[in-house]
C-alpha cells in the first residue's frame, strides 16, 4: 500500500525517555481534584456550584460561554472546598474549583448503560456533543461542536479524517489508547460523522502502525458510512494540520477520491464523542504519557481530569533526581510547568521532567551557518534569517514570512548551536518582541 508523506523537511523524532503504549494503567483517584474553568480554545466557563456546595460524579459546574468556550463537569463526587486561580509560565491566567472527594460515584465501577443514537439526528449529536464539553483532547481545545459544520454552510463534500499518526513519540498515549478502545474510536468516528453530515471517513494512519490502520477500518465496516485507510509517514511534523493535509490531497489526486472539505479529529476526542452520546459521560479521565530522564517509571496513565501534577510523577515512582525542566506537551514544543499544583485538564496528552534544561545539551552560542535548519524546515523557511531578523527588528513589526511559520520546532531541534528559533520566530510573527 502506498505511503504518502509531505514534501520537504521534517525530522525523525526518537525519544527512549518515553513510556510503552502496549497498555496504560489506571490512577489513583486524587484526594482532592484541581478542576480548571479553561480547558478549552475560549472564554472561561462560568461557575454554577459555589465554595460549599456538594457536586456528583459527572455533574455540570462551569457553562461554557460563547465561541470556543466549553462546559465544565465534575470528575469526582464531593464538595467544593476552594475557588483558586494561578499564571501559567506563558502568561495565562486560570482559576479552578478544588474538589474534595467524598460520596458514592455515579460512574466509576457501575456497569455502564449504553445509549442507541442511531436514530438521533445530526442537531440532536451536536447538541449531546456540546452539552457534555466535549473538546479536541489536545491543544488548543477548540470545542469539537465549533468544529462540525453547520448543515448547509459548506458547498462541497465532508470528510471525517481521524488523525492516528504517531510522529512524535510523546503521542504514545493516543496510541494506547487506540489499542484499549478502538471500537470506541471507530464507533465515535461514524457518530461525529453523522453529526457533521461527512460523506466518508479515512484513517490517516502513520505506516509504522498499518496494523492498527487495518483493525480501524475492519472495526468500521460495521456501521454503514465508506471509509477507507491512507498510510503517511511519521517523519516530524506529518500529524500537523497543513502536513496531513498535504498529503491528504495527493491522496485524493492520486485515487481520484474527492475529499472536499476536511475535518480533522484525533482518536482521544472521538472516544470522547463516543463516551458523550454512547453513554451519556462527560469527558472524566484521559489517558496521559508521564516520563522524561527524571522520572523512576514512565508510564501512559489513565488519569481523572483535576489530578494534580505531583500526583501523577509520584504515582510514577517521583523523580531520581530534582528536575531542570517540567512541561506539558513534548520536548519539541510543550509548555512549561512552573507548579506541580497544576492539573490534569481535557488537553493534557502527555508531561515530561527533564534532567536536563533543554533536550540535545544547554549550549547556546552564535550561529555557525551550517544550513541544518533550513533543511528540516517543512514549509520552506529560512529559520536562521528570521531569528536575525527577529533580533534586529524588535518592535519594528514587518515579520515578513514569519507568520508562516507554525511552530513545529524542527529548526530548533537540530540547530548545534541550540538557539531558541522557533520560540524568537512566533513570537516575531505575533509581535511580541
Ligand atoms: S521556522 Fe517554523 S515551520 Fe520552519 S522548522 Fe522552524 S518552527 Fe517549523
Ligand atoms: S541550524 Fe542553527 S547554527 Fe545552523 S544555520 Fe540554523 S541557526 Fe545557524
Amino acid at each position: 500500500m502506498k505511503v504518502y508523506s509531505f514534501p520537504r523537511g521534517g525530522i525523525r523524532f526518537e525519544d527512549s525517555m518515553v513510556p510503552s503504549g502496549d497498555s496504560s494503567v489506571t490512577a489513583f483517584l486524587p484526594g482532592l481534584s484541581v478542576i480548571p474553568l479553561i480547558q478549552h480554545s475560549g472564554g472561561r466557563a462560568f461557575p454554577t456550584v459555589g465554595v460549599g456546595e456538594q457536586v456528583r460524579e459527572g455533574m455540570l459546574i462551569g457553562r461554557g460561554q460563547g465561541p470556543g468556550s466549553a462546559n465544565i463537569h465534575a470528575t469526582v463526587p464531593g464538595r467544593v472546598v476552594r475557588q483558586v486561580s494561578w499564571t501559567t509560565a506563558d502568561g495565562y491566567t486560570n482559576d479552578a474549583l478544588v474538589i474534595r472527594m467524598e460520596g458514592a460515584f455515579e460512574k466509576l465501577g457501575k456497569r455502564e448503560e449504553t445509549f442507541p443514537w442511531e436514530g438521533l439526528s445530526a442537531a440532536n449529536l451536536r447538541h449531546i456533543i456540546s452539552d457534555y464539553g466535549i473538546v479536541e483532547m489536545e491543544m488548543p481545545g477548540r470545542p469539537v461542536s465549533d468544529l462540525i459544520p453547520v448543515p448547509g454552510a459548506l458547498e462541497d463534500t465532508l470528510t471525517l479524517v481521524v488523525r492516528c499518526v504517531f510522529d512524535d513519540p510523546w503521542l504514545v498515549a493516543d496510541y494506547a489508547l487506540c489499542r484499549e478502545r478502538l471500537r470506541a474510536v471507530v464507533e465515535g468516528s461514524a457518530i461525529t460523522a453523522k453529526a457533521a453530515g461527512a460523506g466518508r471517513i479515512v484513517f490517516a494512519v502513520s505506516c509504522r502502525e498499518k496494523h492498527l490502520g487495518a483493525e480501524l477500518l475492519a472495526a468500521a465496516a460495521q456501521w454503514s458510512i465508506p471509509a477507507s485507510l491512507v498510510l503517511t509517514g511519521f517523519r516530524y511534523p506529518q500529524r500537523n494540520e497543513r502536513e496531513l493535509e498535504l498529503v491528504l490531497r495527493l491522496y485524493e489526486k492520486k485515487e481520484n477520491a474527492a475529499l472536499g472539505s476536511l475535518l480533522i479529529l484525533g482518536p482521544a476526542t472521538l472516544a470522547a464523542v463516543h463516551d458523550a452520546v454512547k453513554l451519556k459521560k462527560p469527558v472524566l479521565d484521559r489517558y496521559i504519557a508521564v516520563g522524561g530522564s527524571a522520572v523512576r517509571n514512565p508510564q501512559v496513565l489513565r488519569a481523572r481530569i483535576g489530578t494534580r501534577l505531583s500526583e501523577l510523577f509520584a504515582e510514577c515512582g517521583g523523580f531520581s533526581r530534582k528536575p531542570k525542566r517540567i512541561a506539558f506537551g513534548s520536548p519539541l514544543r510543550g509548555r512549561v510547568v512552573t507548579d506541580l499544583d497544576e492539573p490534569v485538564i481535557k488537553t493534557t496528552c502527555a508531561v515530561f521532567a527533564l534532567l536536563e534544561a533543554r533536550s540535545g545539551g544547554e549550549l547556546s552560542r552564535d550561529c555557525i551557518n551550517c544550513g541544518e535548519c533550513r533543511s528540516v524546515c517543512p514549509v520552506g523557511l529560512d529559520p536562521e534569517e528570521l531569528y536575525k531578523r527577529s533580533r534586529i527588528n524588535r518592535k519594528k513589526g514587518g515579520a515578513g514570512r514569519a507568520g508562516e511559520c507554525h511552530g513545529c520546532g524542527c529548526c530548533e531541534a537540530v540547530c548545534p548551536s541550540r538557539l531558541p528559533l522557533s520560540t524568537a520566530i512566533i513570537r516575531y510573527a505575533s509581535g511580541e518582541n
